[in-house]
């Protein structure tokens, strides 16, 4: 078996051609999208994200404002930023990019955003809504793989999937999501006994692990659906996941390359969001 290319950047393009429409529909009635992204220290791989979520945003039409704070910042500092985004009517969606410093309480910031503009799907009562099927903001990675799923076709109900990872913003909201659509989950973890046998019976796997190619063909049943999230640089220092996708492709029925996978969707649910606050602030204020 060859592995279809389960294409995220095709998919994640055509949703945002759908969301520039939305956009243009909301901005003729006088409202402008607004997501504000605050970045604390100077990281470059935030900086990197950071920059590709303002030229997405921009690329749909939406207003996007970046924040920059310095490393030094204290956590009452930017708790004052929070609370300034959550009363800008200008702004529907607010994010914080992580990791913040060791002096900041992450759960304190999250908890700070307004609900209703936490288009990261990361507090807690977001979080609660999700867990029992509630409409919500989704965290942005297991909601783009659920739509890549979707939009191939996959069959989710009835199918086994099995998720290896547990973090709290891929692995056990991705699994909360697969569940509500019916499919059977597994959660495998490091501290799972025979990785192999659970993966190998697995319909779709999804690999959130963090470790380079990992998963290679031995983890894989025939023609299963494998959804790789990992983003690890190789020994060359080449971009990959977690899944040995030259083995991998062998095996399963299709595949999720990396990049050009999961990474374009994650930023593509995140402007879907932030036009989901839209249209609901803007719905409210006609
Ligand atoms: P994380 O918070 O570090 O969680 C990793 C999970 O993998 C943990 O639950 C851990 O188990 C489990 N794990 C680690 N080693 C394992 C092993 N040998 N066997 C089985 N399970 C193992 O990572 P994350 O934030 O979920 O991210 C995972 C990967 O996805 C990273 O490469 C990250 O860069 C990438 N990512 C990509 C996107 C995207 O948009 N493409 C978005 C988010 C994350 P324990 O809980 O037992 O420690």
């Amino acid at each position: 078996m060859n592995g279809k290319l389960i294409d995220g950047r095709q998919i994640g393009k055509d949703i945002r051609e759908e969301i520039k429409e939305r956009v243009n529909k909301l901005k003729e009635k006088g409202c402008t999208p607004g997501l504000a992204v605050i970045i604390v220290g100077d990281d470059s791989a935030s900086h990197t994200y950071v920059k590709n979520k303002q030229k997405s945003s921009a690329e749909v039409g939406m207003k996007s404002e970046i924040i920059k704070l310095p490393a030094t910042v204290s956590e009452e500092e930017l708790l004052k930023e929070i609370n300034a985004l959550n009363h800008d009517d200008s702004i529907h969606g607010i994010l914080v990019q992580l990791p913040l410093p060791d002096h900041i309480d992450e759960n304190r910031i999250i908890l700070a955003i307004d609900r209703s503009k936490d288009v990261d799907g990361f507090h807690p009562e977001n979080v609660g809504r999700m867990m029992i099927g509630q409409r919500t903001f989704l965290s942005c990675t297991p909601y783009g793989i659920i739509k890549l799923l979707e939009r191939t076709n996959t069959p989710i109900e009835g199918q086994h999937a099995v998720i290896i990872g547990r973090s709290n913003i891929v692995g056990k909201p991705m699994g909360q999501l697969l569940l509500q659509r019916n499919a059977t989950v597994t959660y495998c973890h490091s501290r799972t006994k025979d990785l192999k046998e659970h993966t190998k019976r697995a319909d779709i796997l999804i690999v959130a692990i963090g470790a380079a190619k990992f998963v290679d063909a031995s983890y894989v049943k025939e023609g299963a659906v494998v959804i790789d999230v990992g983003m690890n640089r190789d020994e060359n220092g080449k971009l990959c996941g977690d899944v040995d996708f030259d083995s991998v492709k062998e095996v399963s029925s299709a595949i999720t390359p990396v990049p050009g996978g999961v990474g374009p969707m994650t930023i593509t649910m995140l402007l879907k969001n932030t036009l989901l606050s839209a249209e609901e602030t803007c719905a409210n204020q006609t």
